[in-house]
């Protein structure tokens, strides 16, 4: 499931003949990792994709508010907006859902800390690692509404709905 998943990302992100050497490196990365994976592969495939925004070009801002460059406080903005591409402050979450097109998050838990987590260590990191069901149904849908919205491909949607 994890790997038809995997190979449909790659095969839609990538194009004939382009050579993607970082992308290229994280896939092979992340197939030695799924073969020692335990029964929750899928936080192996968020993790790959997370590291794979950057690789093209589409990652989110995490570093400060993706609308007004404000820096984040201690504990961090704890919205996510996937319409504007990344966190957000309160006062800017606030004035972006006047907009009825945009998209935003606010998890329960830190929404910055695992994506920075996903993207600062080994995929072998999360081999075993298994993200409480709540959390990675929410990390599911923001990454499948993100990655449908920054490269027209959205492969985690139907991961979450075989599982429910
Ligand atoms: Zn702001």
């Amino acid at each position: 499931m994890v790997a038809s998943a995997f190979i449909e990302y790659l095969d839609k992100v990538t194009a004939d003949g382009e050579p993607a050497p970082g992308l290229y490196d994280l896939s092979i990365e992340f197939l030695e990792s799924i073969e020692k994976a335990s029964s929750s592969a899928e936080t192996l495939l968020f993790a790959y994709i997370v590291r794979s925004l950057r690789l093209l070009g589409v990652s989110p801002e995490l570093d400060c508010c993706v609308s007004c460059g404000k820096p984040h406080p201690e504990g961090g903005f704890r919205q996510f907006s996937v319409s504007a591409g990344g966190i957000i402050c309160d006062d800017c979450a606030n004035k972006e859902k006047t907009d009825r097109n945009a998209l935003i998050y606010k998890p329960s838990f830190a929404i910055i800390d695992v994506f920075r987590y996903f993207q600062s260590k080994p995929l072998k990191t999360f081999e075993k690692v298994t993200l409480k069901s709540d959390v990675a149904d929410m990390i599911r849908r923001i990454l499948a509404e993100y990655t449908e919205r920054y490269l027209d491909v959205d492969v985690l949607s139907s991961t979450g709905e075989l599982e429910a």
